[in-house]
């Protein structure tokens, strides 16, 4: 394909590109290959040999690229299998930071440099500092084992301790295991039962078709800061449930929109409980949020706090410095009568479904947690029907002033400076991904795994899929020296960036290529699923 800028190509040429790129795009989808590759120039220390290489977009950012979207969900999906009926305790050996991870790091660096540089000669860092905030996410992704447990500050442990008390729940002495138990039937067989449950939140009025039947009615407040908390009820729902399971219960979960774009969960989890022991949890399952009021509105419109080097936000009309973040807390703390801002619950309808291992159900239930990973809650907007869109534009403006983070700039509305106030902020204008449509105020994973659910991390899925790959090749695996490339990203109009259609054919060829040695291998009778390995990039 023929570079669109470069004025020698004919015009005729130039005119049919559009048509061109679409119909490269529609192959390299059905060649699996990802249209939205990302280019690292990569260098080798040993030879000094550098090359431009097309990282797939699924492995480096969240992406809407449909075959990434695939390999990502068939991976989920086999991670999801290796862990719900699990008959062994899985042993956890200590991560290695793998190449893929190193590069991610040293791509973290590189970005983070190039940013500085930007910011310094004036220039736009908003592309730039939301790329930093997807690598950090993908950098926590790929070393670790998903994990949403354990994040909970330290520091603040004892104010909200004593606040968040526990429900009145019955308690079994813990044992160390995170197997469920399993039942012998009269016929001698062992049976290993697990459960899915499916987790919602509650009314904020009726609904139909998707959309509030009374706008006016509808609660958006609570739905807002429902959505933008959601994870720490999940969170609270996991520790209670192992309080009363007795025994380290192990959950692969999958976040998803409903459709009135409230986050529900479905959960996969090892082992199995009495349904109206699961039913009394969720019902007692609540989570406070001690953040400072919002009750009052103190700055708006024109009149916004002003920032002044050394002293921080102040009120513009009275030059008082407004307390900080740690400030606003410790009033919080010190005030007997406080209320949280805002406590989660639960709703009333709740699913609960027992199941065996390697049944038609289990395969069932494991499609459905990966089914919708690709949606995102603000899909509604992008819809015809004027009432579903309405419905997701009026979320989106009660998410708009609401603190989505201690850091949030919103803060400055109700008179706190956020947590590591810095120079620009301003209310209505935060950068983070909660008040984003694509988001509408869920921006925490959407997929959540816990610790021990299985022996592998979604890099070592991967990696497996590559080792089967390359040993029906009659390839060797050879180990990666980790420090033996240098990655960089590679700039839009870099001379050696070829034209995306060129290397998007490039793939759909290497693609090509090993299809048809898979295909040779399959007809020596090798009888393999060939269709597992799908995955592996081109
Ligand atoms: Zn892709
Ligand atoms: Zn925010």
């Amino acid at each position: 394909m023929t570079n669109p800028n470069d004025r020698s190509t004919p015009r005729a040429v130039r005119m049919a590109q559009p048509l061109a790129r679409e119909v490269v795009e529609e192959i390299a989808k059905q060649y699996g290959v990802c249209i939205r590759p990302v280019p690292l120039r990569r260098q080798d220390i040993l030879t000094g040999q550098t090359e431009v290489i097309d990282v797939p977009c699924g492995a480096t950012l969240e992406s809407k690229c449909p075959p990434c979207a695939k390999r990502n969900r068939q991976l989920r999906r086999a991670q999801c299998r290796e862990g719900w009926h699990l008959d062994h305790e899985p042993v956890n050996l200590p991560d290695n930071a793998d190449e893929y991870q190193r590069h991610l790091v040293e791509l973290r660096a590189d970005v983070q440099a190039w940013r500085d540089e930007t910011e310094k000669a004036g220039g736009d860092t908003t592309d730039l500092d939301a790329a930093i905030v997807e690598l950090n996410e993908e950098i926590n992704a790929a070393g670790m084992r998903g994990n949403v447990l354990g994040r909970t500050s330290g520091k603040r442990s004892r104010s909200t301790k004593r606040r968040q008390d526990a429900p009145d729940l019955p308690k079994r002495q813990m044992t160390k295991t995170t197997l469920g138990r399993t039942f012998t039937g009269s016929d001698g067989k062992v049976y290993r039962p697990s459960m899915f449950v499916t987790l919602t939140l509650p009314s904020y009025g009726r609904v139909g078709e998707g959309a509030p039947l009374n706008p006016d009615a509808y609660d958006y407040g609570r739905a807002a800061r429902d959505a933008l908390h959601f994870s720490k009820l999940i969170d609270r729902f996991v520790q209670n449930l192992r309080r009363v399971a007795g025994y380290d219960v192990q959950y692969f979960a999958s976040v998803e929109p409903q459709k009135r774009l409230a986050p529900h969960l479905h959960m996969a989890i090892r082992g199995t409980l009495p349904r109206a022991e699961l039913r009394q949890i969720i019902a007692a399952t609540y989570h406070q949020v001690w953040w400072p009021s919002t009750d009052t509105v103190r700055f708006e419109g024109d009149r916004l706090p002003v920032r002044e080097d050394g002293a921080g936000y102040l009120d513009p009309a009275t030059g008082e410095v407004l307390p900080t973040w740690e400030q606003a807390l410790d009033a919080l703390d010190a005030d007997e009568d406080a209320e949280p801002l805002h406590v989660l619950r639960f709703g009333d309808q709740m699913d609960v479904k027992g199941v065996l291992a390697g049944t038609p159900d289990a395969d069932q239930l494991i499609g459905y947690l990966s089914k919708y990973l690709t949606k995102s809650l603000g899909d509604a907007l992008g819809t015809d029907d004027p009432r579903r869109k309405a419905h997701a534009e009026r979320l989106l403006e009660a998410l708009r002033f609401e603190p989505c983070a201690p850091t949030c700039p919103n803060w400055l509305r109700y008179g706190v400076q956020p947590k590591g106030a810095k120079a620009g902020m301003a209310p209505g204008r935060c950068k983070g991904k909660a008040h984003k449509p694509d988001h509408l105020g869920y921006a925490g994973r959407r997929v959540l795994v816990s610790r021990k659910w299985s022996n592998k991390t979604l890099t070592e899925h991967k990696q497996d899929r590559r080792t089967w790959v390359l040993e029906a090749l009659g390839v060797e695996d050879e180990p990666v020296d980790p420090h033996r490339y240098l990655w960089r990203p590679v700039k839009p109009g870099d001379s050696d960036l070829a034209p995306i259609g060129v290397r998007l054919l490039r793939s759909v060829h290497e693609r090509q290529r090993w299809r048809n040695h898979m295909n040779q291998l399959q007809a020596l009778g090798d009888g393999q699923d060939l269709s597992a390995t799908e995955g592996r990039a081109a």
